[in-house]
């Protein structure tokens, strides 16, 4: 069981940036207004995410650790239309699996909270502990059990790079939230959640050549496009969302390209869709997505590129 666990483990988390990914879709899942992250060693030695949400009640958090206990899915009508970033009840788990693991919450209803520590799986101490709203949890040591695992982890300052590039994207998707992260204890990003995603990507991209945005809609597809053009670069950036879930980019690069023009630089792509257009339930990192219709989806990317192109000033 114990060897079963960290091998389906080692399909959600993959590195310190898998971690922070599940940790901050928890925190966004829970209406978070403000989430931290605290990072030593690039998250390969300690990993902290904090928020503010509604937490967790005392009683439920060894629940939270068992696999496949969502709270966020009670039908199988749920499963047509996720709403919710996670619904899989993997990470928690998972996390606990390979590593020092602890999670600290009071729920918005309860008085006091509660503190949960388990190591490579192992509970270790569940108890009672005074405690602002909200979740903080703590990852030390990611793959202390699973050797082969941890010696594929990059430099600290890489896996730091790859974290921070995936916190400023959920920053932009979640413009009305504050974020914060923190490595050896000096501020790398900081966000202040006041909603205003054209100035935090100017903070992030520069305005040099300007930015330029869009938004585009067919059917019940809208796809809202950032782009600051780099020309004759040869090389597009893509970071794409789908219903502010981050995804791989393929698709939209592939549909972005197809109208035949320079779409160097930096790209920035929300696409929003009807929940039940988009199968999320693909692989458990969830980061793939697929859609019932293809063809809307690929044309409204293919026509954001293609009012981009032919509107140079917009
Ligand atoms: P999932 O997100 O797929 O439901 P997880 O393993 O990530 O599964 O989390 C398990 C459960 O723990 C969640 O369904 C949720 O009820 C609770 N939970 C986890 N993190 C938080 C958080 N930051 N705030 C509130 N509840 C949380
Ligand atoms: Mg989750």
């Amino acid at each position: 069981h114990d060897v079963a666990m960290r091998i389906a483990a080692g399909e959600v988390v993959e590195r310190p940036v898998s971690v922070v990914k599940e940790l901050l879709e928890n925190a966004l899942d829970a209406d978070s207004r403000r989430i931290s992250i605290f990072l030593s060693q690039g998250g390969k030695s300690s990993l902290v995410v904090e928020d503010d949400g509604r937490g967790i009640a005392f009683d439920d958090l060894p629940l939270a650790l068992e696999r496949h206990a969502t709270s966020k899915l009670s039908s199988l009508e749920d499963m047509e239309a996720i709403a919710t970033l996670g619904f899989r009840g993997e990470a928690l788990p998972s996390l606990a699996a390979v590593s020092r693991f602890e999670i600290r919450s009071r729920s918005v209803d309860d008085a006091r909270g509660g503190v949960l520590r388990v190591e490579g799986g192992q509970p270790l101490l569940h108890a009672p502990l005074d405690l602002p709203r909200g979740t903080r949890v703590q990852v030390d040591d990611l793959f202390f059990n699973l050797p082969a695992r941890r010696k594929f982890l990059k430099s600290a300052s890489a896996e730091l790079r790859r974290i921070l590039s995936l916190v400023q994207a959920y920053a932009l998707a979640y413009a009305d939230r504050a974020f914060l992260v923190q490595s050896e204890g000096r501020t790398v990003f900081l966000s202040p959640g006041d909603g205003d995603v054209a100035a935090l990507l100017r903070s992030l991209w520069g305005d040099d050549p300007p930015l330029r945005h869009l938004d585009v809609s067919v059917e019940s597809f809208h796809a809202l496009g950032w782009w600051q053009p780099a020309p004759g670069r040869g090389k597009s950036d893509v970071t794409a969302f789908v219903n502010r879930r981050r995804v791989q980019e393929g698709l939209f690069r592939a549909a972005l390209a197809s109208p035949g023009g320079d779409i160097s630089g930096q790209w920035l792509v929300f696409l929003e869709t009807p929940l039940d257009e988009v199968d999320v339930n693909i692989h458990p990192a969830k980061t793939e997505v697929r859609f019932r219709k293809s063809g809307p989806v690929f044309e409204v990317l293919r026509r954001l590129a293609m009012a981009f192109l032919e509107r140079p000033q917009s």
